[in-house]
């Protein structure tokens, strides 16, 4: 459903709508571990994006004709709840979650180890509790929790956030209403600690600058997210250890 469009979406004191500078990401709120009944999974909250991923694997492939000689199959999928959004939305897979499901699945797999894995499967399922803009760099950020905490080889976490433009200012982390009445939205996901990026993806239009200067906005945003998925993952180990 379109929302009616806000007079301005930041104000004369470079504010944005939900009170942000250009440069503030939303509170983000990272929990690994929060499923029994999966490998490894985690809870994510971006803002109202709120986000759970369960991780199996390595387990065996099905159907076996898709497992691979020499590494990992690697499957994510990204589904959005009915009630994640403010309409009703058909729990049928929607065109957007399947191109969704291969980003995310494109965006993490350069950090997985798949061939340590030969003949297997790993598997991803993300639900998209509640979304307000971002949804597919909070999957991202589950998604990789999720992996490490199910104890998958990997060479680095991923971690992603989106950075988009209104007028000629570009914001960090562009929440629902940006993303609509906006002008632009690029999505980045990178390997923290290695630096490398995994998904680049860009609507609207940048000039090369803009691009270098949005990279780094998102850089130093994911510095921050490593060190909290970092931090989830460390202190369900701990809880772990204290209990024993
Ligand atoms: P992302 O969630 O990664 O930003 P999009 O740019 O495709 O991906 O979507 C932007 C936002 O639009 C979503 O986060 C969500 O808030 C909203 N949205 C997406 N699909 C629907 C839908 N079927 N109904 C209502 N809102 C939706």
């Amino acid at each position: 459903m379109k929302k009616t469009p806000p007079e301005r979406l930041i104000d004369e004191n470079g504010r944005r709508i939900d009170g942000r500078l250009p440069d503030e990401m939303r509170p983000l709120r990272i929990e690994a571990g929060v499923l029994k009944n999966a490998d490894g999974s985690a809870y994510v909250e971006l803002g109202n994006n709120k986000v759970i991923a369960a991780a199996y694997g390595p387990r065996e492939v099905v159907p076996r004709h898709e497992a691979l000689p020499d590494r990992a199959v690697f499957r994510c999928r990204y589904t959005m709840l009915p009630f994640s959004v403010d309409e009703r939305k058909s729990p049928q897979p929607s065109r957007r979650e399947v191109e969704l499901s291969k980003v995310i699945r494109e965006a993490l797999a350069p950090a997985i180890f798949l061939q340590e894995y030969p003949r297997t499967a790993i598997e991803v399922y993300i639900n998209i509790i509640q979304a307000d803009g971002g949804t597919r760099t909070a999957s991202i950020i589950a998604g990789a929790v999720a992996l490490a905490d199910a104890g998958i080889s990997m060479r680095d976490l991923v971690a992603a956030i989106a950075v988009g433009k209104i007028g000629d200012i570009l914001v960090l982390d562009i929440n629902g209403i940006e993303d609509q009445f906006g002008d632009g939205d690029m999505p980045i996901a990178m390997m923290p600690s290695r630096g490398e990026i995994t998904l680049l993806q860009a609507d609207g239009v940048y000039t090369p600058q803009q691009i270098e200067e949005a990279i780094k906005l998102a850089q130093k945003a994911i510095q921050k997210i490593y060190a909290e998925q970092v931090r989830a993952l460390k202190s369900k180990y701990e809880a772990i250890k204290e209990s024993e």
